[in-house]
């Protein structure tokens, strides 16, 4: 844990020194990335601050609810917009990254912007690529660390109900609804808070996590009857899925998410992937169990990274000879198991 007080002076400095501020998420930008997004934006918006939102893509739908979600400008869709917004923006406000390649194409864009850039996330390593990093891996998640720092800024509590909503989603998306990730009792203090300002919890459970189309509840089906393996000699399951497949469950962005999770569930198995084959190249997301660095499994031989127990990559080659290559590395890694 790191001591926030420190950041304190300096960013309330940068927020009341700045007139146009831009608050930017990662690519393909999940519940954490976008509650932390939108409540920076409802704090912004309670004081007054002239601010904007970008997403490098688009955002899924079990999103679009939230409230703000409709501001988000997104840049592949409007790239003019998008420069013109970086452009004139003289403090960026970068969530839930540690790495600058997660801002898809706007990358070149924002690193050539003369604003004052920040970077606030809990991913661990992260490059230096903003002049005030504030990275602090023992929060669950963006959305807690940026409430902290709020709260700090703001001399105590700051609160609305938009703000609420938008931190809860950020800290159920990263923990799985409170099933992993380095949630403690700090996280369990903010929510108690959140659920006093009145968010009705099992709307917004609802709206997260029981929205899924009739397609993806199949495709989900098929995936765990058809398309995973299990390797109980070396503690691993894989699920993998080709265009074809996606194709005939007429897979929309984001229907895969929460997949890998999925072979973690059975006995003995400590590390689960999962393969999805796009245009040009497999995507890779990784879980696992216990120390196993499955980020540090992603940089290495992926081209990824993320946290301890769930991280991600790319390779570019067949699905088949991805998964070759996978069970190779892996096989070299297993001694990194515990039991
Ligand atoms: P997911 O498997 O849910 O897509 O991603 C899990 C975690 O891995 C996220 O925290 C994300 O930051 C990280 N991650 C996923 N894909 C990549 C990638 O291609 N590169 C990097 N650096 N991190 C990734
Ligand atoms: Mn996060």
């Amino acid at each position: 844990m790191i001591d926030l007080s420190k950041y304190t002076k300096e960013l309330s400095k940068l927020f009341s020194a700045s007139e146009n501020i831009l608050i930017i998420c990662h690519i393909n930008p999940d519940g954490d990335s976008i509650g932390a997004q939108l409540a920076l934006y409802h704090y912004f918006n309670a004081n007054n601050k002239r601010v904007y939102l970008l997403a490098p893509n688009n955002i899924q739908e079990f999103l679009k609810w939230m409230d703000g979600s409709d501001h988000i400008n997104i840049f592949i869709k409007d790239r003019k917009k998008g420069r013109t917004l970086i452009n004139a923006a003289d403090l960026i406000i970068m969530l839930d990254f540690n790495q600058s390649n997660r801002l898809g194409e706007a990358e070149d864009c924002v690193m050539a912007s003369k604003a004052k850039k920040i970077v606030i996330d809990h991913h661990l390593d992260p490059a230096d690529f903003a002049d005030l990093i504030i990275s602090d891996p023992s929060k669950c998640s963006t959305s807690e660390l940026v409430h902290e720092l709020i709260c700090g800024i703001n001399g105590g509590q700051f609160m609305n109900r938009s703000y609420a909503e938008a931190l809860y989603v950020g800290i159920i998306t990263d923990t799985g609804n409170f099933e992993h990730g380095s949630y403690s009792s700090g996280t369990f203090r903010i929510v108690a808070d959140l659920l006093d300002e009145g968010i009705v919890k099992e709307k917004i459970i609802n709206l997260i996590y029981n929205s899924f189309s009739k397609d993806r509840i199949r495709l989900q089906g098929f995936a765990l009857n058809q398309r995973m393996v299990v390797l109980p000699e070396i503690k691993t399951a894989y699920i993998y899925l080709t265009r074809d497949d996606l194709k005939e469950y007429n897979h929309v962005k984001g229907d895969t998410e929460g997949f890998v999770n999925m072979p973690l569930s059975i006995k003995g198995i400590n590390f689960s992937a999962l393969f999805i084959e796009k245009d040009s190249f497999i995507k890779l997301s990784f879980r696992s169990k216990g120390q196993f660095p499955s980020n540090e499994f992603a940089s290495q031989y992926f081209s990824g990274g993320g946290h301890l127990n769930a991280s991600g990559g790319e390779y570019t080659d067949t699905l088949d000879n991805t998964i070759a290559y996978f069970l190779k590395v892996l096989k070299e890694n297993v001694w990194r198991f515990e039991d």
